[in-house]
């Protein structure tokens, strides 16, 4: 029985979607996961710009700290604010208190040019010291030659690739298509819909797949590690859990939450200091799958880093002020939302 727990680590996550609460609707409503990305998600990272993205990822790290998570690992796509968004995600981080590893998710969406960019913008933050993996969209927005330049990268750099693979039926044949070039460092996203088994740490994302309605992507299956990531919709990695859970359970009647636990786990694996992290809870038996299963609403009281420095107390960040952090948050989500 304990109150306590490491600090928990978020597998995937979008720190540019937080502003997308309550932006305007689309201009049709989109009939499946394809018109989802066109029409929501391409229309919003389009219309990012640096200061928008400054204060996504300050709320974005606020909200995970808040929830007992101290390392995010984030894909990040601003196709007409690439080059810096990845040191503009970082110090947002930095500045909550929040550890990061970043990557710019390279696509074909925009041209060569953005393909360029992208892979530049991965090349320039990686090199100068930045804490990333190189990012690319998906298999299905890139063409050949971009993924294997990507993947070089990432081989050159000496990091893995994070990659979306598989979500919907849009990307079927990425497995095909990625077979090649995947190892053993990269971190493969989904994989709803993959058809074969790649080298890789896979990311399941429950909550954004039913939210996508693209189906269940039975992770226990795979032989591959797996993580668990929020694709976006918070941070909060206890609820994942709970979700990743009930959602196996819907899959299989004998299903028991030590799977879903054991993927809560193995995001240390990806972001080792984030074990050293203390987090208190206001639960006596969060360390236990069965009890955390079964109890929603669990809070972070305290956060302290492995150095000892008490990052959130009583439930609320100490290097930031929450309201300064919402009231930006709010005021660039206004100027976002107009522009949609
Ligand atoms: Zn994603």
């Amino acid at each position: 029985m304990s109150a306590t727990t490491p600090g928990l680590v978020c597998g995937h996550h979008h720190l540019y979607s937080a502003l997308a609460r309550g932006m305007p609707a689309p201009p049709a409503t989109p009939t499946h996961f394809g018109e989802i990305l066109e029409q929501v998600w391409w229309r919003l990272d389009a219309a990012l710009d640096l200061d928008m993205l400054r204060a996504s990822a300050r709320l974005g790290a606020v909200e995970a700290l808040m929830c007992g998570t101290t390392a995010i690992i984030d894909h990040h796509e601003s196709p007409n604010a690439i080059e810096g968004s990845l040191d503009v995600i970082a110090d947002a981080c930095a500045e909550v208190g929040v550890r990061v590893v970043c990557a710019y998710g390279v696509t074909d969406r925009h041209g060569p040019d953005g393909a360029r960019l992208g892979l530049a913008e991965n090349e320039r933050f990686l090199r100068a010291g930045g804490r990333g993996l190189v990012g690319v969209h998906a298999a299905f927005t890139c063409s050949d030659e971009t993924l294997e330049a990507a993947a070089g990268l990432a081989t050159d750099l000496g990091v893995g690739v994070h990659i979306h693979v598989a979500e919907g039926p849009e990307d079927a044949s990425a497995g095909q298509r990625l077979e090649h070039l995947a190892a053993g460092s990269w971190l493969l996203v989904h994989c709803v819909g993959l058809d074969r088994d790649l080298p890789g740490t896979i990311a399941h994302n429950p909550r954004s797949n039913m939210n996508n309605s693209v189906g269940y992507a039975a992770p226990a299956r795979r032989p591959n590690p797996v993580v668990l990531g929020t694709d976006g919709i918070g941070a909060d990695m206890l609820e994942e859990f709970r979700l990743a859970y009930v959602a196996h359970r819907a899959d299989d009647v004998l299903a028991s939450p030590d799977p879903a636990w054991s993927w809560l786990e193995a995001g240390w694996s990806l972001v080792p200091e984030a074990r050293t992290d203390t987090v208190t809870w206001n639960y006596d038996h969060v360390d236990s799958a069965w009890h955390v299963a079964f109890t929603p609403g669990i809070r972070a009281l305290q956060v302290e880093s492995a150095e000892g420095e008490v990052l959130l107390a009583d439930g609320l960040p100490t290097r930031v002020d929450l309201a300064e952090v919402r009231a930006h948050a709010a005021e660039q989500a206004a100027r976002l939302h107009a522009r949609l």
